[in-house]
């Protein structure tokens, strides 16, 4: 069951107490309605890629109540400073360098060593976020594939029972995903093309927007083409019929017994009862450990397609591709 929860104080507290207990709740912002989770905590985040039902990780833009929120997340170096004082609160997002000691998930960053902001300007949105105190998550609150909604009755045609409770504010004013602007290596890259325009950014920064090059692996557009996702710099490939050799680190799902598992160096078990929710938000940090384990090879065994299965397999598999360059 979804709650509608009014967009007045009462409304706003209680959804405030659920995103701080990791569930979902739909808000509107002045672009789409989004579907939040508390950004620090990646069951919670694995929970919004679970309810889209989308087939691989995204990136996941994290909504903060303010510029000061912002620059504890990311680093902000001059063009991304003034594009954040020209156009916050508004339908900008920016994708900046994170901070070590940023709060945002990796899970939220799919990987990525960059994290992406907004500091939306609906009223609604705004008290969410300054009460909530942590950043919040927020990809459109709709199912994979199917169009942006703008009202709350949008998002419970799409997602009644995936989420646990929509505030129910007004229609969204812009209706339009933000413009993402990426500020990494001294440029600013327009990332995707929004309500606020090229010529309205380069008049900011006095200077021409580029636009990520077909080949410019960290400009990326399309999730497809985030290839500066983390990649392990062990040797990873799937196990499948194989018994686990000495010394290999091994992933693992579920509890179905893997031939030759005593001779491994570390396991790491994603979700021991098959709970893919769970192996979403460990999937990230398994990873890291394997990968500092120092053994010759990462063997991961099988995990169902289903649901958030398909996600994890596509992480899975890029990790494997690319290690596989190495
Ligand atoms: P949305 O679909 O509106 O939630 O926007 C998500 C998009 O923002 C992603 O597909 C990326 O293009 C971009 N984005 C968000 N966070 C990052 C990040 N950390 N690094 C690169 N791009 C990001
Ligand atoms: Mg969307």
């Amino acid at each position: 069951m979804t709650r509608r929860l009014a967009a007045n104080s009462a409304g706003i507290t209680e959804a405030v107490h659920l995103l701080r207990s990791g569930r979902l709740v739909a808000f509107p912002t002045e672009t789409v309605y989004g579907l939040g989770a508390d950004a620090t905590d990646s069951a919670a985040t694995a929970r919004i890629y679970a309810a889209k039902g989308r087939p691989a990780f995204n990136p996941l833009i994290a909504h903060v109540p303010d510029v000061a929120a912002a620059e504890r997340e990311g680093l902000f170096d001059a063009r991304a400073r003034a594009l954040a004082t020209a156009f916050w609160p508004g339908p900008l997002t920016l994708v900046v360098p994170a901070r070590s000691d940023g709060t945002v998930c990796e899970l939220a960053r799919a990987g990525l060593a960059s994290v992406g902001l907004r500091v939306p300007s609906d009223p609604v949105a705004q008290a969410l976020l300054r009460a909530t105190g942590r950043p919040v998550a927020a990809p459109s609150a709709n199912r994979s594939g199917h169009v942006s909604p703008t009202t709350a009755a949008h998002v419970l045609a799409d997602l009644e029972g995936a989420v646990d409770a929509v505030l129910e504010g007004d229609a969204c004013a812009v209706g339009l995903e933000s413009t993402i602007v990426g500020c990494i290596d001294g440029r600013a890259v327009l990332l995707r093309p929004g309500s606020i325009t090229r010529a309205a950014l380069a008049d900011v920064l006095g200077e021409a927007v580029a636009s990520p090059a077909a080949d410019d692996h960290a400009a990326p557009q399309s999730p497809g083409r985030l290839l500066a996702h983390y990649a392990p710099a062990t040797p990873m490939r799937w196990l499948g019929a194989d018994t686990v050799p000495h010394g290999a680190a091994v992933l693992t799902y579920g509890s179905a017994p893997i031939p030759g598992l005593e001779h491994a160096s570390v396991v790491h078990n994603l979700s021991a009862n098959g709970n893919l929710v769970e192996a979403a938000a460990k999937l990230y940090s398994s990873l890291r450990q394997l990968d500092a384990a120092g053994a010759d090879v990462i063997l991961v065994s099988e995990i169902p397609k289903s649901g958030l299965g398909e996600a994890i397999i596509d992480r899975l598999t890029r990790a494997i591709g690319a290690s596989s360059l190495i």
